[in-house]
């Protein structure tokens, strides 16, 4: 596979849980059908024991396989209630998305042809799917061990699975060493009449602020919560990273806070686009290869909270260029979620 600079993620970790029905969190990385089978193998399972299958977000690395594992298995499948539209396509409905023609994961999909053919035929299958459990916020599931926080800001159909109240599956949402790319506001626009009635109102499913929003709720309903499993880096150079959430999730909160001190200090009275930003904010081994478009939308989903903020100012909107306004409200925004 192509290098993505130093952005890799390293594998993705797939689930199981043990009780009354086995359950498999995520599928994995898409066209590895064989590794999965391999590994619940290796753990004493067969695929056919699979009775349920949680999905953490609709992205080819963590729901990859899974139209094979739900024939194999005839487990059923339990996700946000906004993942049926992330995978189904929605031609008909162009509203300025760079592909209208993608899935509705994929509409706003910044990777140049040539990454993204690879997906075409894995999103082909997987968008036939549609989730036997639609998590909703709040849905109570009496019979399960499990409850969930539905953290749209990754992708919009992000949530977080909590098993009774001492482990939480993080997914992308929440990872060890790493924060996920946050998705834009921006793509609200493309993506509004996509999603389920009512859902992301406001803005609310896509962008750093709906992210923030999602850190805040797991900050505040993890805390008696022990170890954080997240979608990667469980393991890195052959040690675990064993973490509390509700501190993780505190910890990637100021984590934005400085990067957006960071942009408004690089700005500075300049003049400036997404990529003389991120030459200044990213080391030079984080840009290579597709590396470079991922910094630009990682410098972008900052902007955008820093303009609602009232903090930069657009000079050119259609070439994202833009400037400081003297202002500093970003503060007291994260203030609200951090004590800073
Ligand atoms: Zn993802």
């Amino acid at each position: 596979m192509a290098s993505g600079g130093d952005w890799d993620l390293g594998p993705t970790w797939c689930y199981v849980v043990t009780g009354e029905k086995l359950t498999l969190i995520d599928t994995g990385q898409f066209g590895k059908f064989n590794v999965l089978t391999s590994m619940l193998g290796q753990a004493g399972f067969d695929i056919k024991d699979i009775g349920r299958v949680i999905i953490t977000h609709g992205h080819e690395d963590h729901d990859g396989n899974l139209p094979e594992v739900l024939e194999a298995s005839g487990a059923e499948l339990w996700a946000h209630y906004a993942f049926d539209s992330m995978v189904a396509y929605h031609e008909d409905i162009d509203d300025g998305a760079a592909h209208p023609d993608f899935p509705g994961s994929c509409r706003t999909c910044l990777m140049p042809e040539q990454f993204n053919k690879i997906c075409r035929p894995y999103h082909r299958k997987r968008s036939k799917l549609k989730a036997t459990q639609r998590i909703m916020e709040g849905t109570a599931l009496p019979d399960s061990r499990f409850r969930f926080l539905l953290t749209p800001g990754h992708s919009p159909d992000s949530m977080c699975g909590i098993f009774e109240d001492e482990v939480v599956f993080g997914g992308d949402t929440l990872l060890a060493t790493i924060t996920p790319h946050p998705s834009l506001m921006l793509e609200y626009y493309c993506n509004k009449r996509i999603l389920p009635e009512g859902y992301g109102k406001d803005n609310g499913a896509y962008g750093l602020i709906a992210y923030i929003g999602s850190l805040d709720k797991l900050q505040k309903q993890c805390r008696s919560t022990e170890l954080l499993l997240p979608g990667h880096r469980l393991f890195e150079k052959g040690k675990p990273n064993y973490l509390r959430p509700a501190e993780r999730a505190a910890e990637i909160l100021r984590f934005h806070a400085v990067r957006c001190g960071n942009i408004l200090k690089i700005l500075d009275g300049r003049v400036l686009d997404l990529d003389q930003i991120a030459i200044e904010l990213f080391d030079p081994r984080l840009r290579r290869g597709f590396g470079k478009y991922l910094s630009q939308r990682e410098v972008m989903s900052h902007l955008e909270l820093l303009a609602v903020q009232g903090d930069v100012e657009w000079a050119d909107g259609s070439k994202f260029t833009s400037r400081t306004t003297g202002s500093e409200k970003y503060k007291g925004f994260f203030g609200k979620f951090t004590g800073i």
